[in-house]
């Protein structure tokens, strides 16, 4: 008897590939073990050594489908004289990937492409088993070459035989390539292409150099490029892109100039440096503005940056020599172009020059977005380098599911078994371009991890664009539906990401979200088992006039917060304190608004958290004028604010006939205004301001303990990006004795609704509150069983996909 270990590294857990191992042993008689553990799987296997020669030979020869084997490695040990193979459970989750995000260009190939002796010295597309495109160019499963978009390139016999070599780096390396056999960098302007290869960099970069804008092609689309230094470049840029003051992404050489522009700690630059190359928000240092234009990210205490995570990227900053700045390839409110005659097409206004290369791009992928924030990473757009890595869910879903997300920040969710698959950064459904994305990319999904929902996972907004994809779905496939409320589905992201069942205190708090009562909320405190909520109190709602009009204009939300609280004098407070920023300077209009709002004519109730924040930075003069993009005045109020400022306005819950309860703001504005009528400064106010939600998040938090006993806090929503009252929410919820926890995987933005959704869809099909009725497509009667083997309770009745938004109360 012998007795041998294997490892098989690469895509091998999630496929089948222990029951396959097991099959194999158990045929030849072998005893043993296999499981997963964080490199892939391993194996030990006990018998004659010419049965465990063949087993070898088939784990090798025969791996299931889906798996992907880049190494297997066997080491010999002592028999122990076992019987019987066994499946053992795994000791680690996590790099449970499918399909690998795409990962930056590795060490090791860095050095190649700076070695002059190297074939692939300067090659702009060498990559290896660890690093390069992957996600981007898979066109299908399984992941080997003929289905990714390097299908077109032949291996030449020197990249072949790296390829075929188990000992190599390249090992099925599947995008591997070099300057004899891979993709070709190519300069085009107006005309046509005017240069490739080496002399098409030089020149992009001499361009740059000189102030013009070149769009490049990337890993997940095109980017657009200017010399972060130029301020003439940089405004020039923003102009035809049509982004007036929305912060950009700066690209820099590496951390070291990262540290000259902002402040780096160590969980930031491992951050920056990760192999994901997320954009990381950095706090600016105070001389940075020397070294990059104000106009990059005009009245900002942060830059985004992000390091280069190509070799075409290190290539072409080393040749800049100067921070670039690098923003989706699109004009406003567009989806990022990533195919070559879309982005010729779109961006042809846009850019002076385009640097491209004939690799295509099978499925966009912007660039994600994170911080470091309380001790570890807050997503804020998980995209790139991130997805389609599943998040591993605490239990499996009973049936697969499929969640459309929300409307801004669009993400969807394809959810089976213990995996979530959160998709790329779909972007704000405003657009028949948006909209064609979503559509497209739940399809890419679904054929790629081979999910065929039975449910499908919407918010309760009748008119959002991804309720309509949803219901079309649903429909034309006859799929279950499930609804979930905009808030519940913040928290319940939120919980999904910690592994949480229990009940817990959700605090959502943002800009919009569609109500169980028909009002806009987005000022939440909510009692949330996972399937289920109870909304204890929230934000006292004020008229948001003219509805969606009231984002675009945040004048209107300072009149309604001013109107609650001071009644008739409302539009004088307004000029007194904010004058000419009525819109044209006109009272008239002031007075119709406020009648609007009085009388409640296109004015639904508000909860919302975000509006208040608009309201706010208008009455203190740190916004004016229209919002150029959702949320500007609140950001443009956090940056306004003072962080040292101690003192907070009056917090007072007032009770509700049906037990909960209503934060009012009246409070707050009078005091407010009062404090600034004494000639307190802007910043001192705004810092009060953040203290003050801070507290009233402690105060409703309190609350809720007092009457339910939970001392667990969940906080989510959009208006927890802001990084203050993030900060001083947390610690005073945490000197008072609650536990908090916050968003690590997914955005607390809508970028995290989707994950959400699923989770509550999943408690709700396994606790029973949504019976689901399997449709004509198999003719069958009786539902899926949920994780713990117990069937779902079906009576048979009528289809019910519809679900009341909340079981407990409201
Ligand atoms: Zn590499
Ligand atoms: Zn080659
Ligand atoms: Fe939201």
């Amino acid at each position: 008897m012998d007795r041998v270990r294997i490892v098989v590294e690469g895509i091998v857990q999630g496929v089948g590939f222990r029951p396959h191992v097991h099959g194999l042993a158990t045929a030849r008689g072998l005893a043993g073990f296999v499981r997963n553990d964080g490199r892939g799987v391993v194996i030990e296997v006990e018998g004659r050594p010419s049965d465990l020669d063949g087993f070898l030979h088939e784990v090798r020869g025969g791996a299931p489908d889906l798996a992907v084997i880049h190494r297997l490695r066997t080491t010999a040990l002592a028999p122990s004289g076992e019987t019987g193979f066994r499946i053992v459970a795994s000791r680690v989750e996590g790099r449970d990937t499918l399909v690998s995000p795409d990962v930056a260009t590795c060490g090791a190939c860095l050095q190649e492409l700076r070695d002059p002796s190297d074939r692939r010295h300067r090659y702009p597309f060498l990559n290896c088993t660890a690093c390069g495109p992957r996600f981007t160019i898979i066109r299908d499963l399984p992941y080997d070459r003929p289905r990714t978009t390097m299908a077109a390139f032949a291996m030449c016999d020197a990249c072949r035989a790296e390829y075929d070599d188990p000992g190599d780096r390249r090992f099925h390396a599947q995008p591997t390539a070099c300057p004899a056999c891979g993709p070709r960098l190519a300069l085009r302007g107006q005309g046509g292409v005017v240069l490739d290869g080496e002399a098409a960099l030089d020149e992009a970069a001499a361009a740059l150099r000189a102030g013009r804008i070149v769009a490049v092609k990337g890993l997940g689309g095109y980017h657009l490029a200017c010399d972060a230094t130029d301020g003439e470049a940089v405004a020039r840029l923003r102009r035809r892109k049509a982004r007036e003051v929305k912060p950009l992404a700066l690209m820099v050489e590496g951390a070291e100039t990262a540290r000259r522009l902002c402040h780096l700690s160590q969980g930031e630059e491992a951050l920056l440096t990760s192999a994901r190359r997320p954009i990381v928000l950095l706090r600016k240092r105070s001389d940075a503005a020397s070294a990059v234009s104000r106009a990059v990210a005009p009245g900002h205490r942060y830059l985004g940056l992000m390091l280069p995570y190509t070799p075409l990227h290190h290539l072409l900053l080393e040749e800049v020599g100067r921070p670039l700045v690098m923003t989706s390839g699109n004009r406003t409110d567009e989806p990022i172009a990533f195919r070559d005659e879309d982005a010729l097409g779109r961006l042809a206004g846009v850019a002076d020059l385009f640097l491209l290369h004939d690799r295509p791009i099978e499925v966009s992928a912007d660039d994600s977005v994170t911080r470091f924030v309380l001790g570890g990473e807050m997503p804020l757009r998980r995209s790139r380098g991130y997805a389609p890595q599943p998040l591993v869910l605490s239990r499996d879903v009973p049936v697969p599911l499929l969640a459309v997300g929300g409307h801004l920040k669009n993400t969807f969710c394809l959810a089976r078994g213990r995996h979530a698959f959160i998709s790329h950064h779909v972007g704000d459904l405003e657009t028949l371009e948006t909209y064609r994305a979503l559509d497209e990319g739940i399809g890419h999904y679904r054929r790629l991890f081979g999910i065929e929902p039975r449910v499908v996972v919407h918010d309760l907004h009748p008119d959002y664009l991804s309720t309509r994809v949803a219901r079309e779905l649903a429909d034309a496939e006859d799929l279950e539906r499930v609804e979930v409320q905009h808030h519940h589905a913040h928290v319940a992201a939120c919980m999904a990401e910690h592994g949480l069942e229990e009940p817990v205190i959700g605090v959502a708090f943002d800009g919009t979200g569609y109500g169980s009562d028909g009002a806009v909320w987005g000022g939440e405190f909510l009692v949330v088992r996972c399937g289920e909520f109870r909304r204890a109190g929230h934000l006292a709602y004020v008229p948001l006039p003219g509805g969606e009009a009231a984002v675009r204009e945040p004048l209107r939300m300072a009149l309604s917060h001013l109107d609650a609280a001071f009644g008739d004098g409302a539009e004088e407070i307004l000029e007194e304190l904010a004058p000419g920023r009525s819109p044209d300077g006109d009272e008239v209009r002031l007075a119709l608004l406020r009648r609007m709002l009085r009388k409640g004519v296109a004015s639904p109730p508000t909860s919302s958290v975000g509006r208040l924040f608009d309201a706010v930075s208008v009455i203190l003069g740190a916004h004016e004028g229209p919002a150029r993009y959702e949320g500007e005045p609140a950001v443009a109020l956090e940056m306004a604010a003072d962080p040292t400022a101690e003192d907070a306005y009056p917090v007072v819950l007032e009770d509700a006939e049906d037990g909960s309860w209503r934060w009012k703001t009246a409070e707050i504005l009078q005091a407010l205004v009062r404090h600034l009528r004494l000639g307190a400064s802007r910043g001192q106010v705004a810092g009060r301001f953040h203290r003050t939600v801070a507290e009233a998040v402690v105060v409703g938090c309190g609350r809720i303990r007092r009457d339910e006993g939970l001392d667990r806090v969940v906080l989510s929503g959009g208006v927890f990006q802001n990084a203050l009252l993030l900060e001083v929410a947390v610690s005073r919820l945490a000197e008072t004795g609650f536990d908090v926890l916050v968003h690590r995987r997914v955005p607390p933005n809508d970028g995290g609704l989707s994950l959400g959704q699923a989770a509550v869809a999943a408690e709700r099909i396994r606790s029973g509150t949504v019976s689901l009725v399997t449709g004509a497509r198999d003719g069958a009667f009786v539902t899926g069983a949920g994780s713990d083997g117990r069937a779902l309770p079906n009576d048979g009745a009528e289809r019910s996909s519809r679900s009341s938004p909340s079981p407990l109360r409201e």
